[in-house]
């Protein structure tokens, strides 16, 4: 074993060996993989090895399109078969709301350039016999799906990684991980030391432990799961030689039951509801390739359901149940990329579908270790998305949830129970008492909506318009026409102060600092000058500046700054950055009465001239030192009024007696949202992500090219210079009982004028990917039964993706938010565009200038 590597891979699993691979393909070659026992000791021997493509979140389901893609060429190089089955597969819909949701699903897939097919449930059959079609309204065939061998797939990706110069260590458990001053790893096994530079946690089910080797609680946990295999059975060997085909994969939600051919008999796994830890607290070290003893009880009442739909499957004998333990984080998406607070120490830990996620999971992380970078929008498992209130139990509570939901449906106003409340602000019996219905916003508990006295707070979820509709409706009417309050502890705020902040806020953000007492908004962009953030500054004095953005992206972002900071050696720092989480929490007042009620609780003049539009002040309200910002997200004249946990009781208090006469109402998130709407006003992670480019944003206001050398500008003076090509824009669509919620495809008719690709743009900078959809189209059971769908109908084409809307209630329209060619993007004329919403398409129609306040005479008076 060598005592030098750039980078040690710690774990020897299906994703420890990608990430080898994809390290040495991308030219780091000086590599080791150290493995505590052989290759496959984790998860990865006993897995299904099951591969899809679909995912609630497109980015990764691109990231899985790729993996599935890529099997051929780690064959192709290693010479080792993954024992490919490229059967396709449907899912089953029992109702009409999971017909609604395949439909959802399937509309994504559109421009993610996948070919899903809506079929009918006797064509599902006739691809899958042992089914009774009569339980089910419909289905959704997906080609690329299938199953491999695991270990062999393990296997070629080592094989592939040795043959391009990687090393393997097997039987070698890494023991210890300490830092030198100089940021070097001392990654200490028990064969001896080795010095890195990188060290990666592809751990699997030991990655908790090797994350506390660095004093890191990961949030993931391992699952019992379950599958059982059938002996051969006359009717599958009948399908194969009448058909020349293999039977195809079937997932079916009312009985949380994958199954699918293997061999001459059959597979079926469950995803039961009264699902199992394993090993909640440690991993034990001396765990190998054993199984767990399987618990029938446990899934029998998936099997209850499935043998009903599936009646040829129950007159099979069983020939074994496999029980074995793996990982999930709290979505059930992967944790990837560079932990924050530490120094080249990465993750690609709690991937759950190793084989479908593997490949995506390896390339984006060695993306980011080799060029700085993932090169894609790889949010959706970025090891940043949760925050310290992720801990071991509630981590635990999470999981459960998510793996007895795996297969069930969440519906977009649909708040998920485990864990909550989590973190409360001090408002929150009060909320509760107004008769809030509460939300989770990153950990901490959020009005959404106050119901009705008298009526129980508590929504009906739906994919349709719900009982929330006439409160927010009566939430936003009151807020505009006279005042409304909100809480807004769950914004994200950090301080920067120091000397040298100043500077190195000009080179992270595209707008020029504000002068002291002043307010800017900015975006942020990565070297690729693509959108990685978007804040709300305010210079509070000569070296502090206060910030404020998207609560989600706190670590996010933090991991940005540390990256930025100044090298500063032994001298004191320049630059500080302190994040208040929620040692900082906020109320908003807004509506054209804010003003008269603001100036009853504090001592100093706030009328127009006095306290302008954009202007920052710290004043005392009601009593509480406080920082006011003259601004709101709601779009009308409005303050944003941030104290000290311990005063926002006062505050509340203060504001709620002196509104009285002005007629003050409590709104929450989801009014707040529907005014944002009608102000064409962007949110993060929905329109503004870093697969964008600010101007493809709308966000040329806020980036001066001009100012100084900031991270991204030369980048972002090309796509200015070049015109971008997509353009961000706001719609009123002609919706009947259902908005849009984010996804949908957008139609345009536009005979057979091409605009170039209408594909939504996944990776960016030198290592974007292309799937080439063509290299898994029509083989093995696809062909003939999948027909594929082009994008376009007639005159009509898909142009564009809606990425979020709702109902505007101020307006009393449905509105969109979304992306379209740049050249469509100022025509206003009618019966040009069509929105899917649910499988219908309605009439869409672009608004340039907002709806509300176009000229912002009401947010400045
Ligand atoms: C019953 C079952 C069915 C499944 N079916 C499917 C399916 O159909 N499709 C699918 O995609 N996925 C399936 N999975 C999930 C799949 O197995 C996992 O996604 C995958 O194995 C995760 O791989 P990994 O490399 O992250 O982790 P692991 O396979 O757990 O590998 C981690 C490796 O790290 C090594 N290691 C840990 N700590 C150390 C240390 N300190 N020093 C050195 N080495 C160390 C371990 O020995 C182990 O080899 C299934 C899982 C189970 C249990």
């Amino acid at each position: 074993m060598k005592s030098h590597a750039k980078a040690v891979v710690i774990g020897g699993g299906v994703v420890g060996c990608s990430v080898l691979y994809h390290l040495a393909k991308a030219g780091w070659t000086d590599i080791m993989l150290i493995e505590r026992s052989e290759l496959t000791s984790g998860s990865s021997w006993h897995a299904a090895g099951g591969f899809h493509t679909l995912n609630g979140d497109p980015n990764v389901a691109k990231l899985q399109a790729y993996t599935v893609q890529l099997y051929r060429e780690i064959e192709e190089l290693s010479g080792q078969s993954c024992s490919l089955h490229l059967t396709g597969g449907v899912m089953m819909a029992d109702t009409p709301e999971r017909m609604d949701f395949l439909r959802l699903a399937h509309a994504k897939g559109r421009y993610l350039g996948m070919d899903t097919e809506l079929i009918t449930p006797s064509e599902a059959k006739a691809m899958f016999p042992l089914m009774d079609e009569t339980n089910f309204v419909g289905a959704m065939w997906d080609p690329v799906e299938g199953h491999l061998d695991p270990s062999g797939t393990t296997h070629a990706y080592a094989k592939a990684a040795r043959k391009l110069g990687a090393e393997i260590v097997l039987r070698n458990r890494v023991v210890e991980l300490t830092q030198e001053v100089d940021g070097t790893w001392n990654v200490v096994t028990e064969q001896g030391t080795v010095k890195a530079e990188h060290v990666v946690n592809c751990g699997g089910l030991w990655a908790r432990e090797i994350g506390r080797m660095v004093g890191v609680e990961l949030p993931l946990l391992a699952m019992e799961h379950m599958y059982l295999l059938t002996e051969p059975m006359p009717e599958v060997e009948e399908f194969n030689k009448s058909t020349g085909r293999e039977m195809i994969g079937v997932l079916d939600f009312k009985g949380e039951i994958y199954t699918r051919q293997e061999r001459n008999g059959i597979l079926l796994g469950t995803y039961e509801k009264a699902c199992k830890p394993w090993s909640p607290l440690n991993t034990p070290w001396d765990f190998g390739h054993e199984l767990l003893q399987p618990d029938i009880d446990r899934i029998a009442p998936s099997l209850e359901i499935g043998f009903k739909h599936f009646p040829g499957i129950e007159k099979a004998g069983i020939k074994q149940i496999i029980n074995g333990p793996f990982t999930f984080a709290l979505d059930g998406n992967p944790l990837v990329g560079p932990v924050q607070g530490l120094t080249n120490f990465w993750c690609a830990c709690a991937v759950m579908a190793g084989f479908s996620q593997g490949g995506g999971v390896g390339l984006a992380l060695s993306n980011w270790m080799v060029h700085g970078d993932p090169g894609f929008d790889v949010w959706g498992m970025d090891v940043a998305r949760f925050g310290e209130w992720a801990t071991l139990r509630y981590t635990n509570a999470k999981v459960r949830e998510n793996y007895s939901r795996r297969f069930s449906i969440r519906f977009p106003n649909e708040e998920l129970p485990a864990a909550r409340p989590a973190q409360t602000t001090p408002l929150y019996d009060t909320m509760l008492a107004n008769n809030a219905v509460m939300g989770d916003s990153w950990g901490l508990e959020t009005p959404l909506w106050f119901a009705p006295k008298g009526t129980e707070p508590k929504d009906i979820v739906s994919f349709h318009r719900s009982n929330d509709f006439g409160p927010i409706g009566e939430e936003v009417r009151a807020t505009r026409e006279k005042v409304g309050v909100t809480e807004i502890a769950n914004f994200a705020k950090y301080e920067v102060s120091g000397p040298g902040s100043e500077d190195f806020l000009n080179r992270l953000m595209t707008n020029r600092m504000p002068k002291t007492g002043r307010i800017v908004l900015t975006p942020m962009l990565n070297e690729f000058g693509r959108l990685i953030g978007d804040f709300t500054i305010a210079k509070a004095g000569e070296e502090r500046f206060m910030i404020w953005s998207s609560s989600a992206a706190q670590k996010y972002h933090m991991r940005w700054f540390e990256k930025h900071l100044p090298k500063e050696g032994l001298r004191a720092p320049q630059v500080r950055i302190h994040r208040f989480d929620q040692t900082l929490v906020g109320l908003s007042i807004a509506g054209p009465k804010s003003r008269d009620l603001l100036q009853k609780l504090v001592d100093v003049d706030i009328s127009t001239k006095a306290f302008r539009f954009m202007d920052f002040r710290e004043m005392a309200v009601g009593g509480a030192p406080c920082m006011v910002n003259r601004i709101t997200y709601t779009g009308d004249l409005g303050y944003e009024i941030w104290m000290a946990p311990a005063y926002q009781r006062l505050v509340y208090k203060a504001i709620k007696d002196a509104g009285e006469e002005f007629g003050l109402v409590d709104f929450g998130m989801r009014a707040l949202l529907s005014m944002r709407l009608e102000k064409n006003f962007p949110t993060w992670f929905r329109e503004l992500r870093p697969i964008y480019g600010p101007f493809e944003g709308a966000m040329d206001r806020f980036v001066k090219l001009e100012k100084n050398d900031f991270i991204g500008r030369e980048a972002a003076a090309r796509e200015q210079a070049e015109g971008p090509k997509l353009r961000r824009v706001s719609f009123i669509v002609d919706a009947a009982d259902a908005d849009v919620m984010g996804d949908e495809p957008i139609w345009a008719k536009v005979g057979g004028k091409d605009f170039g690709t209408v594909e939504k743009p996944h990776g960016y900078g030198a290592q974007r990917f292309d799937t080439d959809g063509k290299q898994v189209r029509g083989s093995t059971a696809a062909e003939g039964a999948s027909a594929v769908r082009g994008i376009v109908d007639g005159d009509w084409r898909v142009v564009g993706w809606v990425t979020s809307g709702g109902y505007a209630h101020y307006i009393r329209k449905s509105m969109a938010q979304g992306y379209v060619p740049a050249a469509l993007a100022g025509d206003e004329s009618a019966g040009l565009f069509e929105i899917e919403i649910l499988g219908s398409r309605r009439p869409a129609r672009i608004n340039v200038e907002p709806p509300f306040d176009p000229s912002g005479e009401k947010m400045r008076a």
